[in-house]
């Protein structure tokens, strides 16, 4: 299906990714994008090893100069938080978006749901739990990966 081809395009100033991050993922693109890079990743389907690597490669290409990343995918974010170089080469990438996976132990409802940093930071600072509520049953909803968050606070 075309839909997974890899493709990066560019929209107001923002490069939108989409499709299987892979071996036969391309960043040329960006090589002339100027700094801050933002790279919005809502339409990423999913990421092998290979594409992380030559993304990986990317990112040391593009050095120090500032990124941000927005609307993380929760397997974009599992990433970051196993491989700190998914950061940047100063571990300057600022996550600004991402879906945060949520799972109810009561009913086994799992769900994603949407959150900016700016939101999110404070709560996190002030030891305040995130929660949410059960879309289906109403009972209180866990996160799926305790560590997560991990991304913000290192
Ligand atoms: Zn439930």
């Amino acid at each position: 299906m075309a839909s997974d081809s890899f493709s990066i395009n560019l929209k107001d100033g923002c490069y939108h990714f989409s499709g299987v991050l892979n071996e036969f993922a391309n960043f040329e693109v960006l090589k002339m994008a100027s700094d801050p890079l933002r790279l919005n990743l809502s339409q990423l389907s999913k990421m092998n090893s290979i594409g992380i690597r030559n993304f990986l490669r990317f990112l040391a290409d593009w050095g120090t100069k500032e990124i941000y990343y927005e609307h993380a995918t929760s397997e974009f974010i599992d990433q970051v938080n196993m491989i700190p170089s998914m950061k940047g080469a100063a571990n300057q990438a600022k996550i600004l978006s991402f879906n945060v996976p949520w799972q109810c132990l009561s009913c086994d409802h799992e769900d994603e749901v949407y959150m900016e940093a700016a939101k999110v930071e404070p709560l996190l600072e002030d030891n305040k739990e995130l929660s949410r509520t059960c879309p289906k049953c109403g009972k209180e909803m866990s996160l799926l990966v305790d560590s997560f968050f991990d991304f913000l606070t290192s």
